[in-house]
């Protein structure tokens, strides 16, 4: 049983984009899309075998896209299902003075448009931003690191100016912040990482049942947990 204890300390709230909010994972479905399934399993295999990195990995998949933002959009946000209880969420964490924040290692400028219709103004988001040369897709990486975006940095930026980081994500570009979080939900890929590295975690399904735990947490100071390590 593990304690998750904010002891009057605020709570930030940090969330990956692809799979944990959106579904399907849009990089996974624009590379299958555009540079077809074999190619998009081939990739994630190299990179979990260690041959490349996520940021080699992900430069790859985006290269194969093809056409203008407009054009990928047009066909890609009627693809897109964002997690119906997540508007609710956010507007939620809001009013009790919580700070979300979205940490990608995806395209900034795709999250923006899909989550545009929900008017989330005050919601925070860090993702790689998109370029366009001569047709070429290419991102523009936040960091230097091999992830593409070391979402940990967030994180420690948050916890240094005296936050309690609940972080929430499924797959592997996840894990760096997984480490730093003090509360992590996952799901899929991500719950099966954390039993690897023995990182306790909460898997979920979806965004109502975070509200409830952080809700419960507000009111209690605290809450209790099997974590799907034990
Ligand atoms: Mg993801």
């Amino acid at each position: 049983m593990n304690t998750f204890n904010f002891q009057n300390q605020p709570i930030a709230v940090f969330s990956d984009f692809d799979g944990t909010i959106a579904h399907p994972d849009t990089i996974n479905f624009l590379t299958e899309i555009h540079g077809g399934l074999e190619f998009r399993r081939k990739i994630s295999r190299r990179i979990r075998s260690g041959e490349i990195t996520l940021r080699q990995g992900i430069s790859a998949e985006i290269s194969t896209i093809k056409g203008s933002l407009n054009e990928v959009l047009e066909f890609l946000i009627p693809q897109v299902r964002i997690d119906k209880h997540f508007p609710l969420f956010v507007n939620w964490c809001l009013k009790n003075d919580i700070p979300v924040t979205i940490l990608s290692a995806g395209i900034k400028e795709v999250i923006e448009q899909i989550l545009a219709p929900h008017n989330l103004n005050n919601l925070q988001l860090r993702a790689n931003s998109l370029e366009i040369v001569n047709g070429c897709w290419t991102l523009n990486f936040l960091d230097e690191s091999p992830w593409g975006h070391d979402k940990s940095t967030a994180l420690i930026k948050a916890k240094s100016e005296g936050y309690k980081t609940v972080f929430l994500g499924d797959g592997l570009s996840d894990l760096r912040a997984a480490e730093k979080a003090d509360l992590v939900f996952s799901k899929r890929e991500l719950t099966k990482l954390c039993q690897e590295n023995s990182l306790p975690c909460i898997p979920f399904e979806n965004f109502s049942q975070i509200n409830i735990q952080i809700k419960q947490l507000l009111m209690k100071g605290t809450i209790k947990y099997s974590s799907s390590t034990e």
